[in-house]
């Protein structure tokens, strides 16, 4: 059993009410349990384009290896009707793997932890909510320039 935490982000469509349901879906995969949500947050496009994030994040217990969950993403990504018509566009649902256990891994697919995570308030707010001990109060001073939230 690993615990992995996955972002949620969507600038396109019902937002709030498509995080909600990717949050539970994602907690339905096989072999795979929600175990803490955040609270959703509002966020201005950051490495982004388009209007307004609805953001949370979430830490999950699955049994998935990380390719496979990384796949299963992807999957609830096109189901939410996501297109890429071009890189950072406005999209309906973004997944992204902030950490598998402890895993570290670079590949052209997946890396691990996500090499952003640190520098986005969308990421580091949530997670200081639901896991304290994870994000330290340096971390969210450098990205307090960053207009973010709590719905
Ligand atoms: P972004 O999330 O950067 O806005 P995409 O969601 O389109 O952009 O992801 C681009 C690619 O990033 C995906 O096809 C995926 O293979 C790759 N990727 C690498 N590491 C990760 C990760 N930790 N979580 C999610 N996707 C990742
Ligand atoms: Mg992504």
């Amino acid at each position: 059993m690993v615990q992995v935490c996955v972002a949620f982000g969507s600038n396109l469509g019902d937002s709030q009410s498509t995080v909600h349901q990717a949050i539970k879906d994602v907690g339905a995969l096989a072999s795979t349990q929600l175990r803490k949500a955040s609270s959703l947050y509002v966020s201005a496009p950051y490495q982004a384009t388009g209007g307004q994030f609805v953001n949370a994040v979430a830490i999950y217990n699955t049994q998935l290896p990380a390719l496979a969950l990384l796949e299963a993403l992807q999957d609830l990504e096109r189901i939410a009707g996501r297109v890429r018509l071009y890189p950072n566009a406005p999209r309906t649902l973004d997944l992204d793997i902030i950490f598998y256990g402890d895993v570290v891994m670079d590949t052209l697919r997946l890396t691990l932890p996500h090499p952003r995570w640190q520098e986005r308030a969308f990421v580091l707010k949530p997670l200081a909510e639901i896991c304290p001990e994870l994000v330290g109060q340096p971390s969210l001073e450098k990205v307090s320039n960053q207009e973010i939230y709590r719905l």
